[in-house]
């Protein structure tokens, strides 16, 4: 046990009984207890907004829904026994049908949705009073009598059990996966992220999360009200995220107790409550982004750095494990390279009127490197959005490895295809190493987390960057960064990598370090297709030249018969002296 752990635990363990300690001024059994069941039913809305980043601006809806249902179906007869798992099943169920309809819409459609989804919950409580109670809320009964230190223990156990949950389920792969959809959602589903779906996932996930510290929370005050399930509480859970500190395991937890407090040593005068909402969103946003856990945070480590302990938890790297079904997998699969890997068979790609690009064929064989050059505008970039299916070909064939790959969402190519941008897409708060074993994750073959961080570290060892492994990409030089992406696109040794643009923005230095390293992943055995502007970096590396000139392919060969082609010198290398 580490002894941040230690400290942790004696804090829960005083959180706990400083209730029953007098110690806090109106920090009651009572007060405690909502605020317990609050900060549950927010753990799920910090999985949503926190770590997923999806603005879900309804989420009261689901805290209120299952206690309706319930109480509903309890009113016609179901026992509450039943009732309340029916009620937290079917919030749920109504939570994951919601998440296929809204999902798929970008960003601010999403949060107008769900904000609809506030409104129309609050609304129905409002327009069936025969059914819902109205404005004076439904009557709730406990399906067991409980004194209140029975629910002050419930409330504590549940709370404990969710933020353990939650520190369990978001972390690794699960977590490195959100932050990638978060950050970047094409450059995830490049990275084999089937974007839709993990989206999903973490809202019914959330939901869930959602439904049961709502529904504890409406049997414990015994009655629901409308506008708990409405746009302001919807806004003000959100509030408490966010002053708690977005993302973290203890943030919902840290906002509920402050929020609630605070209302409570105010005397409950809810004049104020609008002011002190908007005045913590202001501060937070202003003084302390991470929120209180980000402000305890700081203070944790001037403290550890003032004790002269820093350091002292980092863990010795694991000794490498033997080879895995997967690094067998790859030794299997890079054997197998020769011939013909990529093809394209007259591919086109039409925007309205515009042709972007006309009729190209030609192919990249294993252990090959294919320059494709061309003036702006020539089509490069499209061309390389059809081959990784982020555009759909108006005309043509795209084969791998002789499968016709043109049908394949973009994600499903990822195995296949290792790609880097014109601008690096890195995830700046993970360090190169997670960056790397993101892209691993989502790989065929066993994800063992240890498997992933060790092939991620041979591999930027390899690359000459085990100094920068453990660092977050955010503190790296930008000049660091298109190699690391370089490293992330060829792991997991996919039989073809297209480089958009490799060489920009490096020193002389390191350009003789990248052709070094795209001669390494050749000798691997890769394919490897690279759109460059560097005409020197170009001759030194390419076996071979492909020339576009607005959309269509207007030469082809060995770098010295192509860069002698009066008409590539037309088209071209001429505009550039
Ligand atoms: P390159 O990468 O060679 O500079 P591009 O492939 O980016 O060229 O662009 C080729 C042509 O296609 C340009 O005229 C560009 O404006 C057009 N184009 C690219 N993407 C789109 C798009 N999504 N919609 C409409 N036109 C596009
Ligand atoms: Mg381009």
């Amino acid at each position: 046990m580490t002894v941040r752990q230690l400290t942790i635990g004696c804090f829960a363990l005083l959180a706990a009984v400083l209730p029953y300690l007098g110690l806090l001024p109106g920090w009651t059994p009572a007060l405690a207890t909502i605020t317990a069941f609050a900060a549950l039913s927010l753990i799920g809305l910090n999985l949503i907004f926190g770590v997923t980043g999806m603005l879900a601006l309804g989420q009261a809806a689901f805290v209120a829904l299952p206690g309706y249902l319930a109480g509903i179906m309890h009113v016609s007869g179901v026992p509450a026994i039943v009732a309340i798992p029916l009620g937290i099943a079917s919030a749920v169920l109504i939570a994951r049908l919601v998440a296929e309809i809204f999902i798929r819409l970008p960003g601010i459609y999403f949060a107008i949705g769900t904000l609809g989804l506030a409104f129309v919950v609050e609304g129905l409580a409002r327009a069936f009073p025969s059914i819902t109670g109205g404005a004076s809320g439904l009557m709730l009964e406990p399906p067991v009598a409980m004194q209140a230190d029975g629910w002050y223990i419930l409330a504590v156990v549940s709370v404990a059990l969710g933020t353990a949950s939650f520190a369990w389920l978001v972390r690794g792969r699960f977590l490195r996966t959100l932050k990638l959809v978060r950050h970047d959602e094409l450059a995830a589903q490049v990275l084999g992220i089937n974007v839709a779906r993990v989206k999903a996932q973490a809202f019914t996930i959330g939901s869930t999360y959602s439904a049961v510290g709502g529904i504890l929370l409406a049997y414990y005050v015994r009655v629901l009200a409308p506008e708990s399930g409405g746009v302001n509480a919807s806004l003000e859970a959100l509030a408490m995220v966010v002053i708690g500190g977005s993302g973290s395991v203890f943030g919902p937890l840290l906002g509920a107790a402050a929020i609630h407090w605070l209302f409570a040593v105010a005397g409950g005068a809810e004049r104020f409550e609008l002011l002190v909402y908007g005045l913590g969103f202001f501060l937070v946003v202003l003084y302390a982004p991470a929120g209180i856990v980000g402000a305890l945070r700081l203070g944790w480590a001037i403290g550890e750095a003032q004790l002269g302990q820093r350091g002292a938890g980092t863990p010795a790297p694991a000794a490498a494990p033997p080879m895995t079904a997967r690094d067998a997998a790859a030794v299997r699969a890079a054997s197998a390279r020769e011939g013909t890997c990529l093809e394209l068979e007259n591919v086109s790609k039409h925007f309205g009127g515009l042709r972007a690009v006309q009729d190209v064929s030609f192919t990249v064989r294993f252990g090959q490197i294919v320059a494709l050059i061309g003036p702006n505008g020539a089509g490069k970039s499209t061309l390389f959005n059809v081959i990784s299916g982020i555009e759909m070909p108006t005309q043509g064939r795209i084969l791998l490895q002789g499968a016709d790959i043109g049908e394949l969402p973009i994600h499903r190519r990822a195995a296949s295809i290792g790609r880097s941008f014109q601008v690096p897409r890195l995830v700046p708060d993970l360090t190169p190493i997670d960056n790397v074993v993101a892209r691993l994750d989502h790989l065929p073959g066993d994800a063992r987390e240890i498997d992933g961080q060790r092939v991620a570290r041979a591999q930027l060892e390899a690359f000459g960057l085990s100094a920068l492994a453990d660092r977050p990409v955010n503190q790296i030089g930008l000049g660091y960064h298109k190699l690391i992406e370089l490293v992330r696109a060829s792991a997991g040794q996919p039989p073809l990598l297209l480089l958009d643009e490799p060489a920009v923005g490096l020193t002389a230095d390191e350009v003789t370090q990248l052709a070094d390293l795209l001669r390494l992943l050749k000798s691997q055995g890769a394919a490897i297709l690279v759109v460059e502007h560097n005409v020197g970096f170009v001759e030194t590396v390419a076996d071979e030249i492909v020339v576009m000139d607005s959309g269509r392919l207007i030469a082809q060969g060995t770098p010295q018969a192509v860069m002698t082609n009066p008409e590539v010198r037309d088209a071209y290398l001429g505009a550039l002296t």
